[in-house]
């Protein structure tokens, strides 16, 4: 192995055999089975023995209609992960710099390394937010060639502010990256700002609103220079056919993906409602999950007793400023009920 890379374990979060698993951030419901059966019908059309369409046009063509951007703005990839990591590929490297403000999605400090990029590392606020003078502040001193920015955060749930996110691209000198995963949850997007004379990329991903984790689609929307580098950075034929017929069909239901959204909006407000009546810290959340952090107990043991009841949430205890937190993602009205039962009797 490269020395540089050390031998750190990587990220993953444990896959275990749970009843009631928030642990992903996954959405709780499947996608309609009338996408399902579009799909069965239009896999029998492909041309297996072909490679596939290599500029995945028709999707990219599909997914800037519905942003209301040209199809040379938009790339997609094997999930948003691979967007990332092309970026990086791309635009960051040996002799560059990425900033991130911790605690944030360990994925961006992790393509970083992996690409051999060096990371510039601030740290959000004492209640978790991005603090606007501090992050300009690093900005200006560090002089990072690209500059993620996760809104809404994950783990810690709350969207970026809108102002701030309009200072920093002001502000950066390189690229500024915002992770839009979740950006269907959250009262606002950067999406609208994407133009060809701004450096700003804006990632989102078929795994969470679209509920198709098991997909691996995401993409990004930036300029099309941009885009184009990222295009030199990618390998051939990187998006199989599958996936570029399956998420091209998924643009069809929108109106099943908004109905979903709000379902899981909805669930979102009963479940911090009913942690505000446990002792429990609890940050805002405009994501499909909400952190806490017991209070007068260790994050380890109310992790391990939700376990015990077969409830599976994100220890979060070990990212930076997150001793003691948990992350639980928005399940089913069933999967809240029993997470609310279990987290009750273990607090008890
Ligand atoms: N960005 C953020 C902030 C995430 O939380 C995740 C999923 N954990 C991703 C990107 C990656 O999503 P995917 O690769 O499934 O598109």
């Amino acid at each position: 192995m490269r020395p540089d890379l050390g031998l750190g374990e990587g990220y993953h979060s444990p896959q275990v055999e749970v009843a009631v698993r928030l642990n992903t951030n996954e959405s709780p419901i499947p996608p309609p089975q009338a996408w399902v059966r579009a799909v069965q019908d239009q896999v029998g059309r492909i041309a297996w023995h072909r490679y596939p369409d290599r500029g995945a046009w028709a999707l990219r063509k599909a997914v800037a209609g519905l942003h209301g951007v040209a199809p040379e703005q938009v790339w997609c990839a094997n999930g948003s992960n691979e967007v990332l990591q092309t970026l990086l590929l791309a635009y960051g490297g040996p002799g560059r710099t990425a900033a991130v403000w911790e605690p944030t999605y360990a994925l961006h400090r992790h393509i970083a390394e992996l690409t051999g990029t060096t990371v510039l590392e601030g740290s959000r606020g004492p209640d978790l937010g991005l603090d606007r003078d501090g992050v300009l502040r690093m900005i200006e001193a560090g002089r990072p060639t690209v500059t993620f920015l996760c809104s809404p955060n994950n783990p810690t749930g709350e969207a970026a502010d809108r102002d701030l996110v309009i200072d920093v691209i002001a502000a950066a000198p390189g690229l500024v990256v915002v992770d839009e995963a979740y950006g269907q949850f959250a009262p606002w997007s950067a999406a609208d700002l994407v133009a060809e004379d701004v450096p700003l990329v804006v990632t989102r991903t078929y795994s969470k609103t679209w509920s198709l984790a098991g997909l691996r689609l995401g993409y990004c929307l930036a300029p099309a220079q941009v885009v184009a580098g990222m295009e030199r950075a990618s390998l051939p034929y990187h998006l199989d056919s599958f996936t570029q017929v399956a998420g091209l069909l998924a643009l069809d239901y929108v109106a099943d993906m908004e109905r979903r959204v709000a379902q899981i909006v909805g669930q979102r407000g009963r479940l911090a409602a009913a942690l505000r009546h446990l002792p429990v810290d609890l940050w805002r959340s405009d994501a499909n999950f909400v952190l806490f952090r017991p209070q007068g107990r260790s994050g380890d043991e109310v992790w391990s007793g939700l376990l015990d009841r077969s409830v599976l949430v994100r220890n979060c205890g070990s990212w930076p400023g997150l001793v003691g937190c948990l992350r639980v993602t928005v399940g089913t009205p069933e999967e809240n009920d029993a997470f609310l039962a279990a987290l009750t009797e273990v607090l008890a």
